[in-house]
């Protein structure tokens, strides 16, 4: 079945941003404690697609065990031939991405997958620095100018209808 694996940093609103493309309040757990989302979870999307949430990376507080066990689970994740149909990294429209998303986008290029990035909580920008700043995240992780980058607000919902079409567009 298609697989679409959503990754981000822990509090980017990966599970907001699944949420709100569902169209649910509480399908992925909002708020879940940083760093504990130790498992992958599935969700099954009109008994056709899977939308796959992967723990989030990258919080401070976070016990050597836990990360060791996080990287293990990424290790057995990405190395499943042809398992990830589609990736879409979500990172933080306000800020140039950490080396922890550099690093998962070069995951999912290397798995050789299509992916899509979405750039959240745009909302909390002026409308002036969103074009720069999706500047900023292109070039920080050095996405193929064929790559999508979406401005999205899990909050407002701006970017749904375009990621939407994304992914019909892809499934199609
Ligand atoms: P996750 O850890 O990546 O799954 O993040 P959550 O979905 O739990 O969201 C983390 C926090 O960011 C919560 O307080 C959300 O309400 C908030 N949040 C998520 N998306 C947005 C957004 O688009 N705009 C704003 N302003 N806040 C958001």
């Amino acid at each position: 079945r298609p697989q679409v694996t959503f990754a981000g940093r822990s509090n980017v609103g990966k599970s907001s941003v699944i949420n709100r493309l569902l169209n649910r309040k509480n399908f992925a757990r909002v708020g879940a404690t940083p760093g504990k989302t130790s498992q992958v979870n599935y969700f099954r999307i009109d008994g056709k697609l899977y939308f796959t949430d992967l723990p989030g990376y990258g919080y401070a507080k976070v016990s050597k065990e836990e990360r060791d066990r996080w990287g293990r689970l990424m290790e057995s994740y990405f190395q499943e031939p042809g398992l990830i149909s589609l990736g879409v990294l979500i990172v933080d429209a306000r800020h140039k991405p950490s080396a922890d998303d550099v690093t998962m986008c070069n995951w999912f290029k290397e798995a050789g997958c299509p992916m899509l990035v979405v750039a959240n909580k745009v909302d909390k920008l002026k409308k002036r620095e969103v074009e720069p700043n999706l500047e900023v995240i292109r070039q920080t992780l050095e996405l193929s100018p064929d790559t999508p980058l979406v401005p999205f607000s899990a909050e407002k919902g701006d970017g749904k209808t375009e990621v939407l079409s994304l992914l019909s567009q892809f499934f199609a």
